[in-house]
């Protein structure tokens, strides 16, 4: 079997990278629109760090600050507008995997003025290339920093989807873990979850082999020793800070060869339809997908355990700090919810060891 290994960002890793490395920037344009959530950005201190690297630059900016969580499709539209109206030459996106997906899909909008928001998704068929795009990120999780993914929510519909392609990938990224100090405590777990799914989801796959088996095999241990720690303490210790974001940046890059498997589908069902934030929402699912690697992919299941715990313990860890209030799924909601499903069943159910099925995928969501 043969696989790909392409991941064409230039990664500044470490604290004070935006400061120190500003000059990285100049090359991307001399106008850009920054793109953030309303605080997380300015909380984190990146905010400042980018601002005073574009004025040493010479670059001028506006700023959209509308980003909520689970980037809407409208919202990026709009900024895109905003780009184009304002000149800007490249999009600098600050926040978690919510901005910088947004930024990536901002980029499209900006240099398609005709695009009707929803022809995101047929991107292929001709439309003109992108915008660059910067990344800083301020959570420690989705590793959008790395990965040629944009997840994107429907307006009308309220579901999720991704959009993905080499132009999705940022040029540049900085990896300054710090911005991830100000996190509250719930996006910290919710987002390190998240990060060990990519990671042991991607791990599952087929096409975790030679170098990127290697980035997984380094994360899946530091990631689950965090989480452990975290749910003992029932608060973050700031000596994990650093190892978290560092943990989120390999698990991206296991999932931008190997893409994630069941659980991230199934998890936007409960983010769709109760709110629950996206890393806690794919961990809900942890437990059936360990229960399967385990029959069907016994060897990987031993390496992951020599890496981790048993796996009643790794269960533990992560069902202690789910928190899944509010949800309930029925037989019959299980069904409607699984209809999505019907016409295709996604990539990830397939990559997924023993391939899951929409029916297990439907006994699955009944919580
Ligand atoms: P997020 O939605 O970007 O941020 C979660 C919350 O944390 C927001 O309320 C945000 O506030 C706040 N926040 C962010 N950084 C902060 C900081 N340093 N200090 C204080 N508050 C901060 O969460 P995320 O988990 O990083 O991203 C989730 C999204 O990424 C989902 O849509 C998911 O589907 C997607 N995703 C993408 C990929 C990919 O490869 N592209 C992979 C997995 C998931 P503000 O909004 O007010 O700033
Ligand atoms: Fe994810």
């Amino acid at each position: 079997m043969t696989y790909d290994v392409f991941m064409p960002v230039h990664c500044v890793y470490g604290h004070n990278a935006v400061t120190e490395k500003s000059a990285l920037l100049s090359a991307l344009g001399s106008k850009c629109l920054i793109v953030t959530g309303k605080s997380g950005a300015k909380k984190s201190g990146a905010l400042a760090d980018a601002i005073e690297a574009l004025n040493k630059e010479n670059i001028g900016y506006a700023v959209y600050d509308g980003i909520g969580e689970n980037p809407l499709i409208s919202s990026c539209w709009e900024a895109g507008r905003k780009a184009a109206e304002t000149g800007a030459e490249f999009i600098l996106g600050i926040g978690g995997g919510s901005a910088q997906d947004a930024s990536k899909a901002i980029a499209f909008y900006a240099t398609n003025p005709a695009f009707a928001p929803a022809d995101i998704y047929g991107k292929d068929k001709g439309c003109i290339p992108p915008l660059p795009v910067a990344l800083i990120g301020t959570t420690a999780g989705t590793g959008s920093e790395v990965t040629a993914v944009s997840v994107l929510t429907n307006d009308e519909t309220g579901i999720k989807k991704s959009v993905k392609g080499p132009d999705c990938y940022a040029r540049i990224a900085y990896c300054d873990p710090k911005y991830t100090y100000s996190l509250p405590y719930k996006a910290t777990v919710s987002t390190a979850l998240d990060a060990f799914a990519h990671a042991y989801e991607g791990f599952f796959t087929q096409k975790c082999e030679g170098v990127v088996r290697l980035f997984a095999e380094k994360c899946i241990p530091d990631l689950y020793a965090c989480l452990k720690q975290i749910s003992k303490d029932k608060s973050v210790d700031p000596s994990l800070r650093d190892s978290l974001y560092y943990g989120s940046i390999y698990a991206g890059l296991v999932i931008n060869t190997c893409g994630t498997a069941f659980p991230h589908p199934l998890g936007y069902v409960l983010t769709e339809n109760f709110g629950i934030p996206h890393g806690m929402a794919c961990a809900a699912f942890a437990g059936h997908f360990l229960d399967r690697c385990r029959i069907f992919s016994p060897e990987k299941f031993s390496e992951f355990i020599r890496m981790t715990d048993d796996s009643d313990m790794v269960k533990e860890v992560i069902s202690d700090l789910v928190n899944l209030e509010g949800v309930s799924i029925s037989p019959e909601d299980a069904r409607i919810y699984s209809a999505r499903w019907e016409k295709a069943v996604p990539k990830n159910f397939i990559s997924s060891p023993g391939s899951l099925t929409r029916e297990e995928a439907e006994s699955f969501l009944v919580i």
